[in-house]
């Protein structure tokens, strides 16, 4: 019922904002105009079809910087919360949807990455007749969505019912594959692929560079994140870093023994999204500004105060050092990507943080490879990689059919 009220609020603008906010640009109003109209199962296609992304977006995007952040109505009163539509819509279709395999058009497509970028680039390109293989370095689907999203924000079984429609599709999926060290990305060229479409994300955290780094109790985010029931982690958690990641990590680890998280900002901002802040909060993470981290120690982190600009940004440190007792210490400041491709393949070229450097249509400095997602743009969001996989995609074919 309340779903059908969301709906119903829906004023159907001819200029949807909304539509606007999504970085997708999902077609809102028509998607809920077909809900109203009780064709559920035309709805969750046009979403789909749009964004095969849809159901994973519906439950882990900003929505409030997005979506329904946009929404007129949100300028006086509460905006539509179209994403909980969208989960309805989009959580029935995954699994009622009609897979159409169309004949087989000649070219075959190498998809390095399961994530977000890899999984969309490939149901659209297999939409369109192309064979397409994902090779995978881990061993389950889904990237960041397996190994980094905790399972209480984005249910780990959805991935299990994304991999089964990608068989149903014709996909293939190869795991326990690492492109740049099993096999190198002339491999797939040589052997009849028409493409090779890099997806293989940011998984090197980024490190602080200080001292303690390599003490027994101090641990990287992301690694954590991946098996968080392999680490012992103690009573008391300090986390260096509050961005999403970090917000994850502390959530994580209260649910895995911690009853004290403090989170530490060398500023005075976090640029961790409002609601995944207050989740954490909620769940009882402390947050500490101003504190910028000095060494590591076996008794846990030591600070000194960040002296301040106008925009809240550390220029220096300043008075004394400070020790904060924890029995681990987790650093959750970035990621970048891993550079194996990039060094055992000729005539591909990175920035200087490691991100591939792609044209207009995601082909990169190699002819006939192409990439999308975080691997070119750094950490961002699973709607931006599907967005960026799209144009990928497009710019694969135009390739393909010369
Ligand atoms: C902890 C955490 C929480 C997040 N929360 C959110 C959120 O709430 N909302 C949101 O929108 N976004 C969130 N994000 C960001 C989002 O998950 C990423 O932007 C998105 O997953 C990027 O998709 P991708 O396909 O580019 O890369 P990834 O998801 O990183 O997938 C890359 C894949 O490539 C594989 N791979 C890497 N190297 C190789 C190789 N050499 N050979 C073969 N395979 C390889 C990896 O194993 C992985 O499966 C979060 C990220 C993290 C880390
Ligand atoms: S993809 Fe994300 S931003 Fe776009 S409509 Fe769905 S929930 Fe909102």
């Amino acid at each position: 019922m309340r779903i059908i009220d969301e709906a119903n609020r829906c004023l159907q603008c001819k200029n949807p904002m909304c539509q606007q906010g999504c970085p997708v640009g999902t077609p809102i109003p028509q998607v809920i105009a077909l809900f109203r109209e009780n064709r559920l199962m035309d709805a969750g296609k046009l979403l789909f079809d749009h964004n095969p992304m849809s159901l994973v977006c519906s439950l882990v995007c900003d929505h409030m910087a997005q979506c329904a952040g946009h929404c007129v109505l949100g300028r006086k009163g509460t905006p539509v919360h179209f994403f909980e539509i969208e989960t309805f819509i989009s959580d029935a279709y995954l699994d009622r949807m009609v897979v159409q395999k169309p004949p087989f058009n000649g070219k075959t497509v190498a998809v390095i990455g399961s994530g977000p970028a890899g999984m969309t680039a490939a149901i659209l390109l297999a939409k369109e007749g192309y064979s397409v293989t994902i090779f995978e370095e881990e061993n389950r689907i889904g990237g960041m969505l397996q190994y980094g999203i905790p399972d209480f924000r984005l249910p780990k079984s959805i991935l299990e019912r994304y991999k089964a429609r990608l068989i149903e599709m014709g996909i293939r999926i190869r795991p326990h594959v690492v492109m740049g060290g099993d096999l190198m990305i002339d491999n797939p060229q040589r052997d009849g692929y028409a493409c090779v479409f890099i997806a293989t994300g940011v998984w090197r955290p980024s490190t602080l560079g200080i001292q303690g780094e390599t003490l027994s109790n101090v641990h990287f985010g992301i690694s954590y994140l991946a098996s968080p029931g392999t680490y012992s982690v103690g009573e008391t958690v300090a986390v260096i870093g509050m961005g999403n990641v970090a917000m994850d990590v502390a959530r994580t680890a209260f649910r895995h023994g911690a009853r004290r998280v403090m989170l530490f900002q060398r500023g005075s901002k976090s640029p961790a999204s409002s609601h995944e802040m207050e989740s954490a909060r909620l769940d009882g993470a402390e947050f500490y500004f101003g504190k910028s981290i000095q060494r590591i120690t076996p008794e846990g982190p030591v600070f000194r105060a960040s002296v301040l600009n106008e925009a809240g940004r550390p220029v220096r440190v300043a008075g004394e050092e400070e020790l904060v007792r924890a029995d681990t210490t987790i650093i959750a400041i970035n990621q970048r990507p891993k550079d194996k491709l990039v060094k055992t393949t000729n005539g591909l070229q990175a920035s200087e943080r490691g991100l591939l450097i792609v044209d207009a249509h995601n082909m990169t400095t190699r002819e006939g490879v192409f990439a999308a997602g975080d691997v070119v743009h750094g950490s961002l969001t699973v709607a931006h990689a599907v967005r960026d996989a799209r144009n990928a995609v497009e710019g694969m074919m135009r390739y393909m059919q010369g």
